[in-house]
C-alpha cells in the first residue's frame, strides 16, 4: 500500500511572521520547515515567503547566500507564495523601495511598496477572490504594497472592492506562484493557503 505523503513547505524564515505561516500550513495537511539555509531551501517542495519587512528580507536573503539559490528554484517551477513583504520580494520590479533591493522575479508584476499611504496604515476589507467561491475573505492590510503593472501571464485573484484605492490589484498569480498584498496568515481563514497548497504544490509535487 502506498503511504500518503505531505508536501514538505518551506517557510523562509530569516525575518518576519513565519509561525503564522508554518501554523496555517500544517492545518492545511502539509509539512511546514522553517528555511534559512541554501540546503534547507534545496530540500523543500514549496516556499512560503511571509510578511516582515522586505529591505530587510532582501539584505538577509544575501548575507545568509540565498538570494541566487531561490531565484534559481523559482525559474526552475517551484511553487511560491508571498504574502505582503513576502509579495514585494516575489515581484520583477519594485517601487519606493531602497535601490539596493533585490527582486526575485517570481511573477512578472511591478509592485508599489508602502502603497495605501500613512493615512491607512492598517485596513481590513472583505474581497471576492477567484478559485475561492465560498464567500468573501476577510483581508488584513498592514503597511501593504499593491500591485501596480503586470506582465502577460499574470492572472489577477482580488482587487480592492471600494474607497480610495478600489480596483487595485492585491492578489495574483503566475503559474505556480502567488502573492497577496494582505495576511490571510492572521485571520485563521484557511482558504488562501489550503488554494496554494492543493491547486499549486500538490499536483507539481505529486502528493
Ligand atoms: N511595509 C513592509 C515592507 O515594506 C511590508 C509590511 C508587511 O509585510 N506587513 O516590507
Amino acid at each position: 500500500m502506498l503511504e500518503a505523503v505531505n508536501p514538505t513547505i518551506g517557510v523562509l524564515a530569516l525575518q518576519g511572521d513565519v509561525r503564522e505561516h508554518m501554523r496555517a500550513l500544517a492545518e492545511c495537511g502539509a509539512e511546514p520547515v522553517p528555511v534559512r539555509r541554501a540546503a534547507e531551501l534545496a530540500a523543500v517542495d514549496a516556499l512560503v515567503l511571509p510578511g516582515g519587512e522586505s529591505t530587510t528580507i532582501s539584505k538577509l536573503l544575501e548575507v545568509f547566500d540565498l538570494l541566487e539559490p531561490l531565484r534559481q528554484r523559482l525559474r526552475d517551477g517551484m511553487p511560491a507564495y508571498g504574502s505582503c513583504a513576502g509579495m514585494i520580494l516575489l515581484a520583477s520590479e519594485v517601487l519606493d523601495t531602497r535601490p539596493d533591493m533585490q527582486p526575485l522575479y517570481g511573477i512578472d508584476m511591478t509592485v508599489r511598496r508602502n502603497a495605501f499611504g500613512r493615512q491607512v496604515d492598517s485596513f481590513e476589507t472583505d474581497l471576492d477572490y477567484t478559485g475561492l467561491d465560498d464567500g468573501q475573505v476577510r483581508a488584513v492590510f498592514i503597511r501593504a504594497p499593491w500591485v501596480e503593472k503586470i506582465g502577460d501571464g499574470v492572472e489577477v485573484l482580488a482587487t480592492v472592492p471600494s474607497g480610495p484605492a478600489a480596483g487595485r490589484m492585491v492578489a495574483v498569480r503566475q503559474g505556480n506562484v502567488m502573492a497577496t498584498s494582505f495576511h490571510p496568515e492572521v485571520t485563521g481563514d484557511l482558504r488562501v493557503h489550503r488554494l496554494f497548497v492543493d491547486t499549486m504544490v500538490r499536483p507539481r509535487a505529486g502528493v
